[in-house]
């Protein structure tokens, strides 16, 4: 079997060879963009959004929703190159790839109607809030949702008037390619461009003068972001990682809740920003609760994602496999219980569904991010407990409660995360920002207040009264 080792960046050809994380085997290769091209490949975007930002709202609309039909017919193909790049099960890859064809046209409408002007009027004055565009967006991204995650980013920054410079991770540049290629076929020249490459594209993108950086990744390369936009106090959006806690109080309706423990701590294998990597579970249920997510875990095929019926895929790369043994491995040496999976998946970068329990709460897998198929059940004596423990991390990005719905209500205003859901998962009504608490972000995206992210808010204010000043 070939070097499960992905991406094999090769310096001297300067190219990406890009791997397929269950089988070892290239799925293709990509040129990387040499640093040294990033300025003027910004001067390019920022001479093309001149005439980006002086079309109407409507014109850039029309230009967007035209890609739509080519997206939409060449998403099998670019879901399937996905599964291949990334892992996940065939259906979701082209499942992602039609939604980011297909949802185009309702993010679209969506942006123009956040971003259409507001007027506020008092006595004296009325004002006109306008919603306009930055300039030039750098776009960083990252491989586990390949291209919801660029979708997220590229489309608001367009409709909001600005010009893109994407850069996908350096695992998965070849469906971010892929799509931007088809979209680029609508779009005017140098609106929407590509670099290639890994942390050194993304460094030297932050640096150059851009003047916001839209980025989804690690808490470690958001922080790193965030000091080095400072100085010239460019606008940064952060979308960073979590460890998020799931409370499961007694009185919860415990299939559903053991159902959306195992679907939400092994979708993705785990990789996956919301994933529930913490489940609290009071004392009295513990028992009950763990052995219906064993059930589940059992019930589960994993395997390459092409294969059919394949519901959980590999670890993108060897690296991520190490890491979650390593966390699971040292959390099994200070005496957790394993009662599923737990062992290495052998050959590939297969973790094996795995249940844990008689955990303590200041082991590494309860307190840093896992991004592995790994369900961490901690049994407790009361919700008091959970909530103190649920809320001693420095991530925040999403949590759940389950429970009757008042206790679960109550228990769930005590979290401290952007998103949380009560007998459900975090996702919100149409219209919600996507946001993380703490270390888990610095800013929002998507919804009305995601969406105005992407723009410098403006006044322009005049009297109300004839001859005001
Ligand atoms: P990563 O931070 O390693 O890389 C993300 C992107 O940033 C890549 O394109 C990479 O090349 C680039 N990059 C890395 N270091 C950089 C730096 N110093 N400056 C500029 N660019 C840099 O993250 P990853 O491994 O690709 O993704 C996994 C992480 O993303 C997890 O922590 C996960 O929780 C998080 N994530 C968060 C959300 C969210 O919405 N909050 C969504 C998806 C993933």
């Amino acid at each position: 079997m070939a070097d499960t080792t992905a991406p094999q960046i090769t310096l001297a050809a300067e190219t990406i060879v890009s791997i397929d994380p269950a089988t070892g085997e290239p799925v293709g290769e990509i040129d990387v963009t040499s640093v040294d091209r990033i300025p003027q490949m910004v001067r390019d975007a920022r001479f093309a959004q001149r005439s980006w930002s002086a079309l109407s709202f409507e014109q850039r609309a029309e230009i967007l929703k035209s890609a739509v039909p080519r997206l939409v017919e060449e998403a099998p193909r670019i879901g399937e190159l996905l599964t291949r790049e990334m892992g996940k099960p065939k259906p979701q890859g082209v499942g992602e790839a039609t939604y980011c064809a297909e949802g185009i046209t309702d993010e679209v409408d969506a942006v123009i109607e956040a971003l259409l002007p507001e007027v506020l009027e008092d006595e004296h004055t009325n004002t006109t809030l306008r919603f306009d565009p930055y300039g030039v967006v750098a776009a960083i991204t990252p491989w586990n949702f390949p291209l919801l995650m660029v979708f997220q980013s590229v489309i608001p920054a367009l409709v909001a008037g600005n010009t893109v410079l994407l850069k996908p991770s350096e695992e998965t540049p070849l469906v971010a390619r892929e799509w931007a290629t088809v979209l680029n076929e609508a779009l005017p020249p140098n609106v929407l461009q590509l670099v290639i490459g890994d942390e050194r594209q993304g460094r030297a993108l932050v640096e150059s003068p851009i003047d916001l950086v839209v980025f989804t990744g690690s808490r470690e390369a958001g922080k790193h972001i965030l000091r080095e936009a400072s100085g010239g106090l460019k606008r940064v959006i952060l979308e960073l990682g979590g460890k998020d806690p799931m409370v499961v109080l007694d009185g919860a309706d415990l299939d559903r809740a053991a159902a959306f423990a195992a679907r939400n701590s092994f979708r993705n294998a785990g990789q996956v920003c919301v994933s529930t990597e913490r489940i609290y579970v009071e004392s009295s249920i513990a028992d009950a609760f763990t052995e219906k997510l064993v059930e589940r875990a059992d019930g589960m095929k994993q395997g390459p994602g092409m294969e059919d019926g394949v519901e959980v895929g590999p670890m993108i790369n060897r690296r991520q496999k190490d890491h979650v043994l390593r966390q699971i491995e040292a959390a099994i040496k200070d005496g957790a219980t394993v009662f599923h999976g737990g062992e290495d998946g052998g050959e590939g970068n297969f973790v094996p569904l795995t249940v844990l329990g008689d955990l303590r709460h200041d082991m590494d897998i309860m307190s840093e991010e896992t991004f592995g198929p790994v369900a961490c059940v901690m049994s407790v004596d009361h919700a008091d407990d959970a909530v103190r423990l649920a809320n001693d991390s420095r991530f925040g990005l999403a949590a759940s409660v389950w429970g009757d719905p008042e206790r679960a209500e109550a228990v769930a205003a005590r979290m401290n995360a952007g998103m949380i859901g009560v007998n459900r998962g975090c996702g919100g009504a149409e219209g919600s920002p996507w946001v993380g608490a703490m270390e888990s972000g610095y800013g929002w995206h998507s919804g009305k207040y995601g969406h105005r992210q992407f723009c410098q808010i403006r006044t322009i204010s005049r009297g109300r009264s004839k001859g005001e000043g």
